[in-house]
C-alpha cells in the first residue's frame, strides 16, 4: 500500500475520553454496593472456574458463567445482588471471559480474585445509562453525575458504555467509549529515528534530545520515601489505613503527569513525522537509565511506544522497527564502521576510519533510521498502519 492511499484513508477507532467526577452521598453509597457485588460476582465465579477445572477439567463458557450469576441472584441470602443494576455484575463476566480466553491463549496470566484495596470498576452498557448533552444519568440513580468535562466529545460521538471507577486514592472517574472517525494526516517527507534510554528518554536523529522531566525522578523519590514510612507501620492500624491512602494518592498523581508527559511527545512525534523508527525495546531493557529506576524506565518506554503505535495507525504514519541484534550505537552512522568496543560511559567517539565526530545516542538514532528503511525496502520485519 502506497502512503498516498493512506492520505485519503478513513478509519473508525474505538476512544474514550475520562473525566473525574464528584458524586453525591447517595451515588456514592450506590456505587460501593455497585462495586461490591462486581467484585463479589467476579470473585464468586472465579472459584467455581477453578472448581470445575479442577475437579471435572471442565473449562467455563460464558453462558455457563452466564447461568451460574442467574442461580446468585435467585439465592435469597443473596438478594442484595439485586438492589443493583444487572448490566455491570453481566459485564463483569464477559470481561472475565475475556481474561481466561487470553490466559488460555498464553497472552496473560491467569485472572486474579479482586480485593477491596484494588481499583474498584464498573461498566454500564447503553441500556443502563442515558446521556443527554452533559447529564449523564446510570441505572437506578435518580440525579446525573456531577462530572468536570475537561474536555469536549466530538459532535457525532455515539457513546456505547460508559466505566466508572474508584482509585484507591478514592478518587471517581467515569470514561465515556464511543467510535470516531480519523482521517489520515496530510502525507509529510519526514522520516525521525529514535533512541530511547540511556541519558535522554528520548535522543532524536535530528539531534533534539528529550530528557524525561525533572518530576519523573523527584516522584519517584517522594513516592520511595513513603513507601518505607508506610512499611513501618504496624498492620491493621489507622495510621498505616492513612499512610496507605497516602501513598495511593502520590500514585495517582505521578502516573498522571507521567502519563501527560508520554501524551504530548507521542502525539507531537507523530504529528511532526511520517516515518518513525525505534529499536526494539529488549536491547535497552538491558542498560541502566542513570537518571531513573529501571521499572519506571520501562512501563514508560513501553507505554510510550504503544501511544506512538496506535496514533500512527490513525493518522497514517509509519513506523519501523530494526532488530535487537543490531549494533546501533557502536555504529559509525557516517561511514559504517563498527567498532569492536564502545563502553557505556562514552558517551563521545570519534571514528576511526572517517574521522567523524559523533554524539552516541544521536549516532545511536540515526542508524535506527538508516535500519529501520533498509528492513522496510527489504520487506523484513516491519509493522504498519492498516487503515480499514
Ligand atoms: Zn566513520
Amino acid at each position: 500500500m502506497s502512503s498516498k492511499d493512506w492520505h485519503t484513508a478513513e478509519m473508525k477507532v474505538a476512544k474514550s475520553y475520562k473525566f473525574r467526577f464528584y458524586p453525591t452521598t447517595d451515588q456514592e453509597s450506590l456505587l460501593a454496593r455497585t462495586f461490591g457485588c462486581v467484585r463479589f460476582v467476579w470473585n464468586a465465579v472465579i472459584a467455581a472456574r477453578e472448581e470445575a477445572w479442577e475437579s471435572f477439567g471442565i473449562a467455563t463458557s460464558f453462558p455457563d458463567a452466564s447461568a451460574l450469576l442467574t442461580d446468585l441472584k435467585a439465592d435469597p441470602d443473596l438478594a442484595f445482588l439485586g438492589e443493583v443494576s444487572s448490566v455491570p455484575l453481566q459485564q463483569a463476566l464477559r470481561h472475565q471471559q475475556r481474561a481466561y480466553d487470553n490466559f488460555f491463549s498464553g497472552r496473560a496470566g491467569k485472572p486474579r480474585f479482586k480485593r477491596k484495596d484494588d481499583v474498584q470498576s464498573a461498566v454500564f452498557m447503553n441500556n443502563a445509562f442515558t446521556l443527554d448533552k452533559q447529564n449523564l444519568v446510570l441505572a437506578k440513580m435518580k440525579e446525573s453525575l456531577n462530572i468536570r468535562w475537561s474536555r469536549v466529545l466530538p459532535k457525532a460521538a455515539k457513546v456505547s458504555s460508559v466505566c466508572v471507577t474508584k482509585d484507591p486514592a478514592c478518587r471517581y472517574f467515569v470514561s465515556l467509549n464511543f467510535e470516531d472517525e480519523v482521517s489520515a494526516k496530510s502525507v509529510l517527507d519526514t522520516k525521525v529515528g529514535i533512541d530511547l534510554g540511556v541519558a535522554s528518554f528520548a535522543t532524536l536523529s535530528t539531534g533534539e534530545k528529550i530528557d524525561a522531566p525533572d518530576f519523573f525522578r523527584k516522584d519517584e523519590k517522594t513516592l520511595a520515601f513513603w513507601q518505607r514510612r508506610l512499611a513501618r507501620k504496624k498492620k491493621g492500624s489507622q495510621n498505616r489505613r492513612k499512610a496507605r491512602r497516602k501513598v495511593a494518592r502520590i500514585h495517582a498523581r505521578v502516573a498522571d503527569r507521567r502519563h501527560d508527559f508520554l501524551h504530548k511527545l507521542s502525539t507531537r512525534l507523530v504529528n511532526e513525522n511520517q516515518v518513525l523508527a525505534f529499536e526494539s525495546l529488549s536491547v535497552k531493557n538491558m542498560l541502566k537509565n542513570r537518571h531513573l529506576s529501571k521499572s519506571i524506565a520501562d512501563a514508560s518506554w513501553s507505554e510510550f511506544l504503544r501511544q506512538i503505535e496506535y496514533k500512527a495507525a490513525w493518522y497514517g504514519r509509519q513506523i519501523l522497527s530494526c532488530g535487537r541484534f543490531f549494533p546501533s550505537s557502536k555504529t559509525c552512522s557516517h561511514c559504517g564502521f563498527v567498532l569492536p568496543e564502545l563502553s557505556l560511559s562514552v558517551r563521545e567517539w570519534t571514528c576511526p576510519d572517517c574521522g567523524a565526530t559523533h554524539d552516541r545516542d544521536v549516532n545511536a538514532a540515526r542508524n535506527i533510521l538508516t535500519a529501520g528503511l533498509a528492513v522496510c525496502a527489504c520487506g523484513g520485519s516491519v509493522r504498519l498502519p492498516v487503515p480499514a
